[in-house]
């Protein structure tokens, strides 16, 4: 489901929840790594997960809200530096309502490879021709330029590898994004280890690979499989 129709009470629990299931899958950095939504009734404020606690530690009230200035209008928690990614991407693309950044291992590794993603794999086919790449500085994106370069390498994908640093991933829904960025980890893991093996085979005839791309860019499957990691996540808070 779009961000459009949600209350903000039931966005910040979908960002909640999106933060575990980030966690539950490696995409945890000590506390960096941050999440934000666009608020349906306000395009130009955004709710985004705050400074000091991990993508598992987000709570409704340390939630920030910010403008698409950078400047936080409501809550009282340290804002990440980098708030500038989401603020940027946000101005560039009125279609995206929820922008992600972490540091996966393999996605960094492929982005100092200078090689582009393949499809590899079926989570590959997504971003076949299709993933953008920043190369201006490893550093920190703490500056609106910064933000709009990151968003300039964004272009129209729904995820851009920050080289050496890690990925953004931007999409209409939380479900989009939370799902391409496991999708992204996992199609680079997949090529760092067969490229590694040695020469790869010659890919498939690239109408195969669109169709394929299709088939998988279904919202409901998005949805389908962010639902199923949730209630896992919960499964696991239960037993724990
Ligand atoms: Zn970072």
């Amino acid at each position: 489901m779009s961000a459009s129709g949600m209350t903000h009470d039931e966005i910040k629990e979908k960002m909640i929840w999106a933060g575990k299931v980030l966690v539950g899958e490696g995409q945890d950095d000590f506390t960096r790594g941050h999440i934000s939504v666009r608020l349906p009734d306000n395009p130009s404020l955004f709710f985004m997960k705050c400074h000091s606690v991990g993508l598992d530690e987000i709570t409704r009230e340390n939630i920030l809200t910010i403008g698409l200035d950078g400047k936080v209008v409501a809550g009282t928690s340290r804002r990440h530096s980098e708030v500038f990614i989401h603020s940027e991407i946000f101005k560039a693309r009125p279609d995206v309502q929820c922008v992600l950044h972490t540091h996966p291992p393999y996605s960094i590794a492929l982005s100092g490879s200078g090689r582009p993603m393949k499809a590899l794999s079926q989570p590959g086919a997504l971003f076949y021709e299709a993933l953008g790449l920043y190369t201006d500085t490893i550093n920190l994106i703490r500056t609106p330029e910064m933000g709009a370069g990151v968003a300039k390498a964004l272009g129209p994908h729904r995820a851009v590898l920050l080289k050496n640093h890690g990925v953004v991933t931007a999409g209409a829904s939380v479900e989009e994004v939370i799902i391409g960025t496991i999708m992204l980890e996992n199609a680079a893991q997949i090529q760092m280890i067969a490229e590694a093996a040695g020469t790869t085979a010659p890919e498939f005839p690239r109408a195969d690979i669109e169709q394929l791309k299709h088939d998988i860019s279904r919202p409901d499957q998005f949805i389908v499989n962010f639902d199923y990691l949730v209630r896992r996540a919960k499964r696991r808070e239960k037993a724990s």
